[in-house]
């Protein structure tokens, strides 16, 4: 069929005229260009929410580690309370034997009854 062969321009949909069998994927340089800049900006948003993220789940074991210390095993819920987000991690380590994630300068090991301990590393 011919209308199979037919391709559009992945910015504006419009077809490519004379081009069925070429590699042109935009019609023109501005719709080429302008979705390269939409790209360009979500992975910086990306990398901005990303790095926000970390900073933040960070500042919070940061404050806890500062009000409990070392030694002391946290409830859980209360970094739940702060905002931590427990899908993040730079590395996972062994600290003490425990298994342990790294978010930045603090790391923190969850155990099976709902606490947490920290360190700093
Ligand atoms: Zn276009």
């Amino acid at each position: 069929m011919l209308m199979s062969n037919k391709k559009y321009c992945q910015f504006c949909y419009k077809p490519l005229n004379g081009d069925e069998h070429g590699n042109r994927i935009y019609c023109d340089v501005s719709c080429y260009s302008y979705q390269k800049r939409l790209r360009g900006n979500d992975k910086y948003k990306d990398t901005k929410a990303q790095l926000a993220a970390f900073s933040k789940t960070d500042q919070i074991l940061k404050s806890f580690y500062e009000l409990y210390g070392p030694e002391k095993f946290i409830p859980a819920g209360l970094l739940d309370a702060a905002g931590m987000d427990w899908h993040i991690n730079k590395k996972e380590l062994i600290i003490e034997g425990l298994l342990s994630k790294q978010i930045d300068k603090y790391a923190y090991s969850l155990f099976q009854n709902k606490t947490v301990k920290i360190w700093k590393v």
